[in-house]
């Protein structure tokens, strides 16, 4: 071999050398990332871990809360608020009966014919409106003569007038999921305004008083006679199906839930009366807190970046304004500690870019090669080609954080349970315990389910109903049903004017068994 040639080798060699030392110094680089990225996901599988024993002590927080909200004023940061509602209705509610329902960019107006027995509803009109935006900020009035005016035009298409010959005048029940301190059955005080609204002027005013104005200016011979809560009327129409019905549980956008207490256990109210010794009780549980709760950091940032910090900590663990983005943050966090996304993450640093049922959707994406994931990963944050093994975490990190979130609710259902004395155990049931009373821990009871991220994902909806059961026991798991109250927030305010409408329908007392 010449000089040139030997030359001409030898730097041959000492390239392949070099590539070769390249390529593993790059697949241990990337081994090395993807061991970081397993360890984010095992950190959030630890994180989120949700043991029967740690649920358990959810529960029995929960039950301990709802009595310190109903001890004292603030005892709790469970409002546990007076609904005045003490008489669920029962099936027997006859006539026509509208409803409006205001609770976020829509409105919706009903019309339910009940048939008076055997909880038949004959027939249910629904008319949506949406709620011109500037109306969110404006004054009372400009708000409630809008909805009036179509609440008018809807009435107008009643029948043919045919009803309205006999009825002598329209019983309404009205729905206003936004924070009100109730005075009576059919009227409250306005807390605070959220979800974007902002009408100044209605703050500390009486919400059925404004639209009762309204309805009246416009000439429409309507009475406001129930205000309720999206849940009390989640619970009504529950109750009207089945009068097993002692509780109601929302989760959807938000949640929250309500139930029937005994009104000699509303100890912040002394003295308080009704015909069946029971009312409705406003749990405001969104707001739900307990050390218990196995909080991640990915919780802490997403509740500071909030607009409104060390609120609704329940509600941010298991509702769907939040679930897509507690899954954003951990793809975030996994991007930057590696490139398993390549460069276009920015789109991942946008908040709640990634919505809930999106997130649902690449979670129960069962097409073998994930297309349902790499079609959301493209086309909502812009990052295309991520390998079969990433699109495979993503569903897990779903996974993780769903399930996170329906066994909380699940414990918190339970612990409503407890408190009431239905959970099997006895629980905290001071001065409530009847003679007979191990018969009556093993009575079928029924909690109404409102709400899309229940209703519409189906994994959300199954982890949920598996930990109830669990954290039930097999014994007493037959006893407890949780039954979909579809359309109840809208229905169940109708059946509530029914039942607190003029006498001709007596008072039905609510089973406090
Ligand atoms: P709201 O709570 O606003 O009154 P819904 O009860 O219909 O309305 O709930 C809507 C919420 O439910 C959405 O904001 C979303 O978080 C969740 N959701 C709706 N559909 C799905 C779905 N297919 N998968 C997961 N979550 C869903
Ligand atoms: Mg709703």
């Amino acid at each position: 071999m010449g000089k040139v040639g030997f030359g001409l080798a030898l730097s041959c060699a000492v390239a392949s050398c070099t590539i070769a030392a390249i390529l593993v110094s790059r697949r241990v680089k990337s081994r090395r990332k993807w061991s970081r990225v397993v360890g984010v996901l095992k950190e959030l599988e630890e994180g989120c871990s949700t043991s029967i024993g740690r649920l358990k002590q959810v529960v029995d927080a929960m039950a301990v809360e709802m009595h310190a909200g109903l001890a004292s004023e603030g005892g709790s940061k469970l409002k546990m608020l007076l609904t005045f509602v003490d008489n669920l209705p029962d099936g027997n509610e006859k006539g026509t009966y509208y409803a409006l329902h205001l609770g976020g960019t829509n409105f919706r107006v009903l019309r339910v014919q009940l048939g008076g027995e055997n909880s038949l509803i004959l027939g249910h009109e629904v008319d949506r409106q949406p709620i011109p935006q500037h109306l969110m900020t404006s004054t009372s009035e400009g708000l409630f003569d809008f909805i009036v005016s179509k609440l008018e035009q809807f009435v107008e298409r009643e029948g043919n007038g045919s009803m309205s010959m006999l009825d002598k005048r329209r019983e309404l029940g009205f729905t206003f999921s936004f924070p009100v301190k109730q005075t009576s059955v059919s009227s409250g005080i306005l807390i605070k305004w959220t979800k974007g609204f902002s009408i100044e002027d209605m703050i500390g005013k009486d919400v059925s008083e404004c639209l009762q104005q309204a309805i009246r200016k416009r000439g429409l011979d309507m009475r406001v006679a129930a205000l309720v809560n999206d849940t009390v009327g989640t619970l009504a129409l529950g109750h009207y199906h089945d009068a097993d019905t002692v509780a109601a549980v929302i989760i959807g956008t938000g949640t929250n839930a309500c139930y029937v207490e005994r009104t000699d256990s509303i100890i912040k109210c002394q003295g308080l009366l009704t015909k069946s010794g029971g009312m409705v009780v406003n749990m405001e549980w969104g707001n739900f807190w307990s050390t218990h709760l196995p909080r991640t950091s990915y919780d802490i940032d997403l509740d500071s970046d909030s607009p409104n910090p060390n609120d609704q900590g329940f509600e941010k663990m298991i509702s769907g304004m939040y679930l897509g983005d507690i899954v954003r943050r951990v793809m975030l966090r996994m991007s930057k500690e590696s490139d398993i996304f390549g460069d276009a993450t920015s789109r991942l640093s946008v908040p709640f870019i990634l919505k809930t049922p999106l997130m649902a959707a690449m979670h129960e994406d069962d097409s073998p090669d994930l297309k349902d994931v790499s079609r959301i990963l493209k086309e909502t944050l812009e990052i295309s080609d991520v390998p079969l093994k990433v699109r495979k975490l993503i569903v897990r990190i779903c996974d993780v954080v769903t399930r996170r979130a329906a066994r909380l609710a699940a414990a918190g259902i339970v612990g409503i349970l407890k408190k009431i004395g239905r959970d099997g155990s006895g629980g905290i049931m001071s001065g409530r315990t009847k003679s007979g009373e191990t018969s009556s821990r093993k009575r079928r009871t029924v909690v109404a389910i409102e709400g899309g991220l229940y209703t519409s994902y189906s994994l959300f909806r199954e982890y949920l109903n598996e930990a109830v059961a669990e954290i039930l026991g097999e014994e007493m798991a037959p006893y407890v049903v949780l039954k979909v109250s579809e359309d109840g927030s809208g229905i169940g305010a109708a059946l509530l004017a029914a039942s607190h409408s003029y006498p001709s329908i007596g008072p039905v007392n609510v089973a406090i068994k």
